[in-house]
């Protein structure tokens, strides 16, 4: 019998861990597989397994010495597996499976080459995060991905590569303010290839986090495409042929894709926010078909890179779904990126030439304009037609949106939806909480999605974001509500920061005085409205917003001050007058 180190694994990013927790003592046998520490970092909770069955000769760490990779954990006296098996298992005991409907139960006949109690098809923030909380829950899980890289739309080619994008732009946009501070760098010059890896190397690290992460959960992942086959059974085009699995609970996180418009031409030069993302050249003109959140934010990267910007749009304005004020000031502050903001009308045809492409519009804007680059951004389309969910007796609507009840169960109770696939609006901190809250009920909790707000961010500079009741929808239905507004330019940082255009506004219920919608324009909104968030989950009013300390020179100062506004108590701006 040998005795043998046992050590830290490769555990991915994380350096210097906490052990949390040892689970064994000297003299235990263990198993192979049976976790013998568990580390905490930041970020996550990580059990260590070993590699091995053997009895424990002696422990080389401690509750709170800090590990890496290559850290020895304990000494083993390696044994056969069945030795070891004999003997009593310490190991931390898992939360039960839920008494789900197992299969075989069911008299589902097929071989699988995979069973387990969850199967997640989609790895997107939703899946991810369901798969995630499904194995921490002691569930058996599987994901099924279609890609070889974890994080859906969001980490590969939405919410991250933007934002970093986005990050660069702002920081170019700062830098050039300084002149007027007296401080001059002179024009940036643009690597293209630099920038493109810098996002892809955001990217990656998160993406080979989340592998990471999948990897010490046990959660297996099979790359490939996966149809339903029936209620219990999803087939799985991988490289290495056909898997078929099993499963007792589904959940459907496949996502979305950009809508098309179906008028326009197969051209490079015309492209979706994929493509976009890519940032193949800097365009000199470049036309945003659909004034929504997704064409703006490439827009602002593109224009800040020095492309000149034209937007058309069907509609009466940009950004619809945040209040008009609000986007009045975005829309002052930004005028500088745009030739033409065509609202009301609609683009009929593109030509394209060698000297680029030609494009028609009808309605307010009639004018035909040449573009070297077209964006199209008009919305997202879920996935819900291309799964196979008919064969498991999963409703689909018509526009490929699969309907869930409280609990992310679809029409088939086992068989659950989460993120853009269910509704609107699609955006990743749904999909997330969905996730959870799918996991918790398929491990047999009475988990339920009743979060009463959905904060929604455009980031452009500067930000917009809004959440709960917007005064134009109050208004509209006849909601009877009061708004308190604080303009930053009497807010002390942000004059210091020379970003003063914007303001925060509360919705308060004109009888209970309690928070129920908040919209904020400004350089940081993005943060910002997470308090108002909180503060409508925990049914705060005005003054419980006023009387909260915030710090001083802040943004979130606005926050309270408008609350204060509300109140009459605000002492930074004049008093209203009495009537
Ligand atoms: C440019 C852009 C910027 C965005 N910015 C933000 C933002 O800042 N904040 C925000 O909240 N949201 C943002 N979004 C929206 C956000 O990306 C989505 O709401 C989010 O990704 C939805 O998550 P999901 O898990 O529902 O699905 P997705 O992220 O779409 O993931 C679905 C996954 O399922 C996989 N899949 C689909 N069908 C199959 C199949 N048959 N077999 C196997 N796998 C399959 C797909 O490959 C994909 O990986 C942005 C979107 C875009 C396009």
């Amino acid at each position: 019998m040998a005795g043998a180190e046992v050590r830290v694994p490769d555990i991915g990013d994380f350096k210097e861990v906490e052990v949390i927790e040892v689970l064994v003592k000297p003299g235990d046998a263990v198993t192979k597989e049976q976790s013998l520490i568990t580390l905490e970092s930041d970020k996550a909770t990580m059990e260590i397994p070993s590699p091995q069955a053997g009895v424990v000769k002696a422990l080389r760490v401690k509750v709170g010495d800090k590990v890496s990779k290559g850290s020895t954990i304990l000494e083993l006296e390696a044994q056969e597996e069945s030795a070891a098996a004999a003997a009593p298992s310490k190991e931390k005991p898992k939360a039960t499976p839920p008494a789900s409907p197992s299969p075989l139960d069911r008299g589902a006949e097929s071989a699988a080459d995979v069973e387990c109690d969850v199967v997640v098809l989609g790895a997107g923030p939703g899946g991810y995060s369901a798969a995630f909380r499904a194995a921490d829950l002691g569930l058996r899980t599987v994901i099924v991905e279609r890609y070889p890289v974890l994080g859906g739309v969001c980490l590969n080619v939405g919410c991250i590569p933007s934002k970093a994008l986005l990050h660069t732009a702002a920081v170019i946009d700062a830098a050039r303010g300084l002149a007027e501070h007296g401080v001059s760098f002179g024009e940036p010059k643009v690597d293209l290839a630099k920038l493109r890896a810098f996002k892809d190397k955001v990217v990656g690290k998160l993406t080979g986090g989340l592998a990471t992460m999948a990897k010490l959960r046990k959660v297996t992942v099979l790359t490939g495409k996966g149809t339903f086959v029936d209620p219990h059974h999803i087939a799985v085009e991988t490289k290495e042929g056909r898997k078929t699995v099993r499963f007792a609970n589904a959940i459907i996180a496949a996502g979305s894709q950009a809508a098309k418009l179906p008028l326009l031409p197969e051209d490079p030069r015309i492209v979706d926010s994929t493509g976009a993302l890519e940032l193949k050249s800097i365009p000199k003109k470049m036309l945003v078909v659909g004034g929504g959140i997704i064409g703006l934010e490439m827009g602002t990267v593109y224009s800040t890179l020095g492309t000149r910007l034209d937007v058309v749009e069907m509609m009466d304005g940009l950004m619809l779904g945040a209040d008009r004020d609000l986007v009045a000031a975005w829309q002052k502050a930004n005028a500088r990126r745009f030739d033409n903001v065509m609202l009301k009308t609609r683009t009929t045809k593109v030509e394209p030439s060698p000297q680029g492409l030609k494009v028609h519009f009808d309605g307010e804007h009639k004018e035909a304009r040449t573009y070297d680059l077209v964006l199209v951004s008009v919305g997202r389309a879920p996935n819900g037609k291309a799964i196979g969910a008919e064969k498991a007796g999963v409703a689909v609507t018509e526009r490929g949106f699969i309907e869930t009840d409280s609990q992310m169960r679809t029409n088939v109770p086992h068989i659950f939806a989460i993120g853009d696939i269910t509704r609107n609006p699609m955006l990743a901190h749904k999909a997330v909480h969905e996730g959870h809250v799918a996991a918790e009920a398929a491990a047999g909790q009475k988990s339920h999605f009743d979060a009463r707000v959905i904060p929604s961010v455009a980031y452009t500079d500067p930000e917009i974001a809004w959440v709960g009741l917007t005064e134009d929808e109050a208004k509209k239905a006849g909601t009877k509500v009061e708004v308190a507004k604080f303009p930053w330019s009497a807010s002390g940082r942000a004059i210091a920061n020379a970003r003063d255009e914007g303001f925060t506004k509360l919705v308060f219920d004109a009888e209970t005085h309690r928070v129920v919608g908040g919209g904020i324009v400004g350089a940081g909104a993005d943060d910002l409205i997470a308090e108002v968030a909180l503060a409508i989950e925990m049914g705060a009013d005005a003054v419980d917003i006023g009387k909260t300390i915030h710090p001083h020179p802040t943004l979130s100062e606005s926050v309270g001050f408008a609350a204060e506004v509300h109140e009459g108590a605000c002492t930074e701006v004049l008093p209203r007058r009495k009537r």
